[in-house]
């Protein structure tokens, strides 16, 4: 049953054929056995999973259903559950109980979810590789020498390692994509504001999404539904309609079109990934999908307008740590300043001072219109881009990353080179586009290579419905790292 997807675990637990709490039981018996090797789980809630358990077995043998009753999945450790640790995997949240649920929280609560526990990532979503855990690597279950990506790499390598059934993760600028690219399963980002991220602890909140992690394009579907709508406390969450997103994924796909963004498959692709990418786009052709390409010319100045962005955002976010009102304070301080000062200085990690210190800069006085400003113009141009392209196609389709799953330690010596493989992913974040990572390959060191398709904002129905269908048709999906 570890490596059962969630339609099927709903089902066996449906049909008696096994209990949740035998379940949650044998995934807790994997966390023992591979996780001191994998790294995805930061800390465990063994009791509270098991009554959980219970209360759903219970539910089931009276009749009652729900659509993830019984269903044992992990939470990245930025989503605040209450009465549990949330950490954002740094120092300065050690010790930090959440007060209350986050939306989707509630949602999974209330359809029945079994939660195992929080989940490893790059300390405040900072990072592409999940070394910047403060606490500890999560290491790719294919190659434990090779990352497992990030920021969301605990949620990726739980599901790859099968030490849950699906996981939740957080998306700013390629976050869920790209670590399920590396791991070799199915990250989807929803469109900004179909997910309400109330009680996620904000990174870049114009480009924060949350969404789920799994083994199959349908498990995302089922994920959505729960997850989805609009939420009084998130004015950012958007009053759309939500469709039922399993309900249409068996969708023809015969005269849809893929457009293939030509900035895309330049240099800098790995041979390898761009061979495997270009092999899925065929795959689409052959269930009758047309292709266009296309241009998305500013794509050379989304790694900038990203990392000016994000970084502004961020560091406003973040003043909120101060040694005050949330997490821990520094015990050493001869004054008021010094406590400010001193908290944050043990209790940020590199990355995450890099970037408070360039956020802070790009809206000083002076910079703010060279930097900032100008920032938010050119990501009107690559929402721009999109429109266009989205014009003359359904969906566009590319790499997730660059390169597969790189060594670890490779790049962290070179922030840039980190911010340069985040290419592909960031600008559906800057445009608010939803985005879908689907595994298409592997490499010949044996790691997984994904393929990235984006949509139109709230279409992640014909997303899921393209993704399906070549999920249908390949098994690059049901592969598993033997551990
Ligand atoms: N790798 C990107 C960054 O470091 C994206 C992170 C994310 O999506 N949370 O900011």
């Amino acid at each position: 049953m570890h490596q059962a997807t969630l339609t099927q675990v709903r089902d066996k637990l449906r049909k008696k054929e096994i209990s949740s709490v035998e379940l949650t039981k044998a995934f807790f018996k994997r966390i023992e056995a591979v996780d001191s090797k994998v790294g995805a789980y930061l800390h465990l809630i063994e009791d509270e999973a098991l009554e959980q358990a219970k209360s759903a077995d219970r539910k089931i043998k009276s009749g009652e259903d729900a659509p993830l009753l019984g269903v044992p999945l992990a939470i990245k450790d930025l989503i605040c559950m209450q009465g549990v640790k949330t950490t954002c995997a740094s120092r300065i949240l050690e010790n930090f109980v959440a007060p209350y649920d986050a939306t989707v929280m509630k949602k999974l609560k209330e359809a029945g979810a079994v939660i195992l526990g929080k989940v490893n990532m790059d300390e405040f979503a900072m990072g592409s590789s999940n070394e910047n855990s403060a606490f500890h690597l999560a290491r790719n279950p294919w190659n434990f020498d090779h990352v497992a990506g990030g920021s969301s790499g605990g949620s990726a390598a739980a599901v790859a390692a099968q030490e849950c059934v699906a996981s939740l993760g957080s998306d700013t600028g390629g976050s869920i994509r790209q670590p399920a690219a590396f791991c070799g399963v199915t990250g989807l980002k929803p469109t900004y504001g179909r997910v309400s991220r109330f009680g996620l602890v904000a990174f870049a909140s114009s480009l924060d999404q949350i969404g789920p992690i799994t083994r199959t394009v349908e498990d995302s579907a089922l994920m959505l539904n729960v997850i989805s709508g609009h939420d009084p406390m998130d004015s950012t969450s958007a009053e759309v309609e939500v469709p039922d997103f399993v309900g249409g994924l068996e969708r023809d796909l015969k005269g849809l079109t893929v457009g293939i963004p030509k900035e895309y498959f330049a240099d800098g692709l790995d041979a390898e990934v761009e061979k495997a990418v270009r092999a899925g786009i065929q795959q689409l052709q052959s269930l009758g999908m047309k292709t266009v390409e296309v241009s998305l010319p500013h794509t050379e100045h989304a790694v900038a307008t990203y990392y000016i962005l994000a970084c502004a955002e961020a560091s406003t976010n973040l003043s909120r740590y101060d040694g005050v009102r949330f997490g821990n304070r520094s015990e050493e301080s001869d004054s008021l300043f010094n406590m400010y000062t001193n908290t944050r200085e043990e209790g940020f990690g590199e990355e995450v001072k890099r970037r408070i210190l360039l956020g802070t800069f790009v809206l000083s006085s002076g910079y703010y219109d060279a930097y900032y400003l100008k920032g938010q113009k050119v990501r009107t141009l690559i929402k721009q881009d999109f429109d266009r392209a989205f014009e003359v196609c359904d969906v566009i389709a590319g790499p997730v990353s660059p390169v597969p799953a790189f060594k670890i330690g490779e790049k962290m010596e070179d922030p840039l080179q980190m911010y340069l493989s985040d290419i592909y992913t960031i600008s559906a974040n800057l445009a608010g586009l939803p985005g879908l990572s689907i595994p298409c390959g592997q490499s010949s060191g044996k790691l997984p290579i994904g393929l990235q398709l984006l949509a139109k904002t709230f279409d992640e129905a014909t997303l899921l419905a393209v993704g399906h269908g070549y999920q249908q048709a390949t098994d690059h999906h049901t592969r598993f790292p033997e551990l």
